[in-house]
């Protein structure tokens, strides 16, 4: 579903952000990129959603080579990429379910069907109630439910999210793993970029751990740090 071939990315000034990273995700996997700030994990987000070239390597999302997409066909591959940030990126303007629903009528879907559509994934979220208020009126945790719920509302194959919980509490958190694990369950591969141990430790998912934009680990139902021969 994913694959990064030798991927190099050199940024203007010389960081090094990513270092012959080989990487394959097949359909299906929920895999968490940690490492210290710094080491190379909101690049390889980057990255694979072409919002900044590699320098060096190859990279396929969902069948394509990305690394030779013109720009123009760069909103196609974002079609199948759902995204979720840190920092929610609601339109402050626009209520609940008209952020949801925004994505829909931008691929020109008719309103019969964006209604619905905003519906059952405010319903998946838990927000069905809440589809009128605007982004101000909700708490953090309800805000970032929002934007998976954006993010999934066309249904893409593809989840990628960085550092989604890195604003929320422990227990709102929590019920955000629950929810990417649910969309994980029907069948949608899941990358996030977290360096929350408690999370990664709770998930036992498959942990791919960088530094200085290495790839140091890659493990099947990992913990966010390696577990020594003592433990
Ligand atoms: P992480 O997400 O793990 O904190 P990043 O991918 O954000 O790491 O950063 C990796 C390295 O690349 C850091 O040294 C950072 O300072 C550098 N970096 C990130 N973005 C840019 C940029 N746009 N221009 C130059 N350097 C950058």
């Amino acid at each position: 579903m994913i694959r990064l071939e030798n991927v190099t990315k050199v940024y203007d000034g010389g960081t090094v952000a990513a270092n012959d990273v080989s990487l394959d995700i097949q359909k299906g996997e929920f895999v968490f990129l940690v490492g210290p700030s710094g080491s190379g994990k909101s690049t390889l987000i980057r990255l694979m959603l072409r919002d900044e070239p590699v320098t060096r390597g190859k990279i396929w999302v969902a069948g394509k080579d990305i690394t030779t997409l013109p720009r123009w066909k760069i909103p196609y591959l974002r079609r199948s990429v759902g995204t979720v940030f840190q920092d929610y990126k609601l339109l402050p303007n626009k209520t609940v379910g008209e952020n949801v629903g925004f994505a829909l009528e931008v691929l020109g879907r008719p309103r019969s069907m964006i209604s619905p559509q905003v519906d059952q994934v405010l319903d998946l979220v838990g927000l069905s109630e809440m589809g009128e208020r605007y982004p101000r009126q909700l708490s953090g945790g309800e805000q970032q439910r929002v934007s998976v719920a954006r993010a999934f509302v066309n249904r893409p194959p593809i989840m990628l999210c960085d550092e989604p919980t890195g604003n929320l509490d422990p227990k709102t958190s929590v019920g955000i793993m629950k929810l990417l694990d649910r969309i994980n369950r029907t069948g949608t591969t899941v990358v996030m970029a977290t360096h929350d141990h408690a999370i990664v430790d709770a998930m036992k998912r498959r942990v791919v751990a960088l530094d200085g934009g290495r790839v140091v680990r890659d493990e099947e139902s990992g913990r966010y740090e390696r577990v020594t021969e003592e433990e």
